[in-house]
């Protein structure tokens, strides 16, 4: 039997884990896809907010702020790419002016530091490129940009370096009590808790509902991106936002922490599992980014995506601990800025285990950092250090990032390792240039089934089942 049961592996129900790894707690984190960060949290903006936009008192405005600050200690600690590069709203009128007043006043309100607004001249001085229709900008230097994937491994990763359990491929199918113990029935058999966090998402609703009276109710809502070439990596400066509206913060325009420009997202509502992209949806992020960046070269596209929103009527994160059922506690509701706040929210989920009576007796030796060698960013002592310690790292494999044999093969020997070609790509970046996996994609694929010992027809694209080959052509087993 577990003390905590965390149902969800994205950047809510990792950040729980890392937090509670911490301490002398059994706890496991149950997750029904093959891979951790599979769901909202690999398909978003990818930016740290300043906490200028949420409501003051809403629990988004709290957490946003606090984990403005916390993300980027964290990232320090754990090796994460994340860089700070603050973010300018434009306004294109005298009536948006205003808009940009208000957010001002509000981020005041909420803690903000260092917010100003820029006249056009200043604008232009710092982001040459920007549209001559913009007249005037909100200036929050404290927004950063980050690799959420790799942001929830880390903390994924050190949480099990601690003792975290995770039961991937585990679907939570529904939830009991009995004398005090929570009775989890999976697709794996009946996991057993004294207490559950439910982080699971655009699903959290219904993952309440196994178990408690309904209190909140998820209407997802989709956002469509493109993701651009490198070549267009530089075209901003800021993360460029557009004023934000009740649909959302709008359409932005953005640098990548690996170099690209992200341009999106639109909002529709869709279904929970609805990750396609659309013409409509991707001719409108097109038609809006330009207003802000007229020079972007849309035929530098690489990839198209889209992620759901788990979006509530109340607007707001729902955290609280189920009034009837206690000791379990909802984690809901977290749309953007839930990517910012999830590690602040984590330290708080693990004062209200503590106050529902988990015992938190703090460990003595934990491991609290990670180190990866990223070949590309080495100098080229240090390149022939490594290289020379293990000769995988001297084989380039993805040529468009620079990624090498020794990258993919520690891949797949973390703390949870890579099971997929795309579960390499979110850990060392192969696959994730112009090329997007066309020329290296046969070569990941061929060294995660020599180092986990499968067929390579056995090994997937990315979730369970979407296996890339049915055999080879000459060994008479193809079909
Ligand atoms: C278009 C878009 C843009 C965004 N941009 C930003 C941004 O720039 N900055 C920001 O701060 N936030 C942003 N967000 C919000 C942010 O992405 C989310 O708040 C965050 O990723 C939510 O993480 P999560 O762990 O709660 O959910 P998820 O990442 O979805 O994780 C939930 C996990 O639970 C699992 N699960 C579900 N049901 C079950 C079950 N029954 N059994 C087992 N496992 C289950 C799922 O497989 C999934 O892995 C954006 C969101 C969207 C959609």
């Amino acid at each position: 039997m577990y003390d905590v049961a965390i149902i969800g592996a994205g950047i809510t129900g990792c950040s729980i884990a890392y937090e509670l790894g911490k301490y002398n707690v059994k706890a496991v984190v149950i997750e029904k896809e093959n891979d951790v960060s599979v769901g909202t949290t690999k398909a978003n903006s990818a930016i740290i907010h300043g906490g200028y936009d949420p409501k003051p008192g809403t629990l988004m405005a709290k957490y946003n702020i606090q984990g403005n600050k916390y993300t980027k200690e964290l990232c320090k600690k754990l090796d994460v790419p994340f860089k700070q590069i603050g973010a300018l709203v434009v306004a294109f009128s005298e009536e948006e002016k205003k808009t940009l007043e208000e957010l001002l006043e509000r981020g005041k309100e909420n803690g903000v530091p260092d917010l100003e607004i820029w006249d056009q001249k200043k604008l232009r001085e710092e982001e040459p490129n920007i549209s001559d229709e913009a007249v005037a900008a909100l200036s929050s230097p404290n927004v950063g940009i980050v690799s959420p994937w790799e942001f929830a491994l880390a903390m994924a990763e050190v949480s099990v370096e601690n003792g975290v359990e995770f039961k991937l491929n585990t679907e939570v199918k529904g939830i009991s009590k009995e004398n005090d113990v929570f009775k989890i029935e999976t697709n794996n058999g009946v996991i057993e808790a004294g207490y559950v966090c439910n982080a699971a998402g655009v699903y959290a609703d219904k993952v309440n509902e196994m178990c408690n009276e309904k209190t909140f109710e998820i209407t997802p809502n989709k956002g469509e991106y493109y993701l651009m070439d490198k070549s267009q990596g530089t075209l901003v400066n800021h993360v460029i936002f557009q004023c934000p509206n009740e649909k959302g913060k709008g359409v932005l325009v953005s640098p990548t922490v690996h170099g690209n420009l992200i341009v999106g997202p639109d909002s529709q509502p869709s279904a929970a599992n609805d990750v396609s992209t659309t013409r409509e949806g991707l001719d409108f992020v097109r038609t809006k980014a330009v207003k802000s960046v007229p020079g972007i070269n849309f035929r530098e596209s690489i990839r198209n995506f889209a992620g759901v929103r788990a979006r509530t009527k109340m607007h707001d994160f729902q955290i609280y601990e189920d009034k009837k059922n206690k000791g379990f506690i909802n984690v809901g509701g977290m749309e953007s800025p839930g990517l910012s706040s999830a590690c602040a929210v984590a330290r708080d989920i693990v004062k209200m285990l503590g106050n529902s009576g988990l015992s938190l007796e703090e460990k003595k030796n934990i491991v609290d950092e990670r180190h990866i060698d990223r070949f590309k960013h080495l100098s080229h002592e240090e390149r022939a250090k490594l290289v020379e310690k293990d000769p995988a790292y001297g084989k380039i494999i993805c040529r468009c990032e620079t990624i090498t044999e020794g990258e993919i093969v520690h891949a797949l020997h973390r703390p949870i390792p890579a099971t997929s070609i795309d579960a390499v790509k979110r850990r060392c970046n192969a696959g994730m240039g112009r090329c997007q996996g066309g020329f290296c994609g046969p070569r990941v694929q061929e060294i995660i089934a020599r180092e986990l010992n499968i067929p390579l027809a056995e090994v997937p694209q990315d979730r369970l089942g979407t296996n890339i080959i049915t055999g080879e052509t000459k060994d008479g087993g193809a079909q």
